[in-house]
C-alpha cells in the first residue's frame, strides 16, 4: 500500500486523521511534538520525529518535505487547524501538490481523491476531486480517533530543515487558558449584550478550571477577544464545551465538533445549536449564569 503522511502535532488529531488515513493506504506519520511521536508510533507503520525548538514553519515544511520524497507519497493529510493550514500551504506550494481545506470525508477512487467539503462557510458541502498528488485539511470531528493500538510502528527522529523563505509566525497572545488545550471551554455569543458581560463567563469559566472564547461578531465585529471559536477561528475539542447565547450557526459549530460534550444555554427553544447540544437550557442567560456561578462556588466552599 502506498504512504499516507498525516502531519499532527496533537494526540487526539493525530488519532483522527489516522482513521481518515487508513481508508487510503499506509499510515505514516509526521510530528514535532516528542509526546504525540511516542505515543501514537505504535499505531502508525512510521513516525518520524522532527527535533525542533519553537514552531518555525519553514523548517517544520522543509523537514516534511524530504520525508513526502522519502516515502515517495503523494497523499497528506493535516488538521484544519492555523498551523496545519499554514504546514499544508508551505509544503503543497513547494512540492506541486493540490490542496484542499475544510474536508469532511476524503475517499480514493480509481481516478484520484474524492473529498466532500464544506464550501460557503460551512452552509454548504461540495464534492471536488483531486489528481494524483494532493494534500487535504480535514475539519476537526469528520472522524472518530482511531483506538487500538496497532503494532509498534518504527520511530525516525530527523533534524529540521532551515528555510530560504522567511515566514513570520506572531500567534495572537491570549488572555488566560488557550481554548485549544482546555478540557472545558466556555463560549459567550451574542446573547451576551456588553462587553463588561463577559466578566460572568469569564468567571464562570475559572470556576470550571478552564478557558473561555466567543463567536466570531463579538471578537471581529465588536472586539470585545482576540480570537474566536469556528471555522475562521479556533477549532476545539475539549471535554466539555458551555455554549452561551450561541444560535449555533454552521460557522460556529464546525469548530466545536470534537467537543465530547455540548452543554446550550439560549432563551430561544428553536435555537439550532439545541440541536447540536447534548444538554441544553432554555432560559435567560444573565438568569443561568449567575446561579452556575453561585452553585459552583457553594460547591468550592464545602
Ligand atoms: C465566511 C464566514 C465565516 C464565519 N466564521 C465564523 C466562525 O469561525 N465562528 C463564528 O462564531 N461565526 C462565524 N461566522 C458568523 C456566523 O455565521 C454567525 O453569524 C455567528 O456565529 C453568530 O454568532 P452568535 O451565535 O453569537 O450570534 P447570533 O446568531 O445573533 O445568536 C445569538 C443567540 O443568543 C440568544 N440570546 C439572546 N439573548 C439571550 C439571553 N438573554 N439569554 C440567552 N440567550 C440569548 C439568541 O436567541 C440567539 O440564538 C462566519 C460568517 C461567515 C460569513
Amino acid at each position: 500500500m502506498a504512504p499516507v503522511i498525516v502531519y499532527s502535532e496533537e494526540e487526539s488529531w493525530g488519532k483522527q486523521l489516522l482513521t481518515a488515513a487508513k481508508g487510503l493506504g499506509d499510515p505514516v506519520l509526521f510530528t514535532f511534538n516528542r509526546n504525540v511521536a511516542e505515543k501514537l508510533s505504535g499505531m502508525y507503520t512510521r513516525t518520524y520525529y522532527v527535533k525542533t525548538d519553537s514552531f518555525d514553519p519553514v523548517a517544520i515544511s522543509g523537514a516534511l518535505r524530504d520525508v513526502v520524497n522519502k516515502e515517495s507519497a503523494t497523499i497528506l493529510l493535516f488538521p484544519c487547524t492555523n498551523k496545519g493550514r499554514m504546514i499544508a500551504g508551505l509544503t503543497s506550494g513547494a512540492l506541486g501538490f493540490e490542496a484542499i481545506t475544510d474536508a469532511v470525508s476524503v475517499v480514493k477512487t480509481g481516478e484520484g481523491l474524492e473529498v466532500e467539503k464544506l464550501t460557503f462557510g460551512g452552509n454548504a458541502m461540495a464534492k471536488v476531486k483531486a489528481g494524483d498528488k494532493a494534500s487535504v485539511c480535514i475539519v476537526s470531528g469528520s472522524y472518530k480517533e482511531t483506538e487500538e493500538a496497532g503494532s509498534t510502528g518504527e520511530l525516525v527522529e530527523i533534524e529540521a530543515k532551515a528555510g530560504s523563505v522567511e515566514v513570520e509566525y506572531s500567534p495572537r497572545k491570549m488572555e488566560g487558558v488557550d481554548p485549544t488545550k482546555a478540557d472545558v471551554v466556555v463560549g459567550a455569543g451574542r446573547g451576551v449584550k456588553k462587553k463588561e458581560d463577559l466578566e460572568m463567563i469569564k468567571e464562570l469559566a475559572s470556576l470550571l478550571g478552564g478557558a473561555w472564547s466567543v463567536t466570531r461578531p463579538l471578537a471581529a465585529d465588536y472586539g470585545w477577544a482576540d480570537s474566536w471559536i469556528g471555522i475562521s477561528g479556533l477549532v476545539i475539542s475539549p471535554k466539555l464545551y458551555i455554549a452561551i447565547g450561541i444560535s449555533g450557526q454552521p460557522h460556529h459549530t464546525m469548530g466545536v465538533r470534537g467537543a465530547k460534550i455540548i452543554v446550550a444555554i439560549n432563551n430561544d427553544e428553536s435555537a439550532p445549536i439545541f440541536e447540536e447540544a447534548d444538554y441544553g437550557v432554555i432560559g435567560d442567560l444573565y438568569k443561568v449564569v449567575p446561579v452556575l456561578i453561585k452553585k459552583l462556588k457553594e460547591r468550592k466552599q464545602q
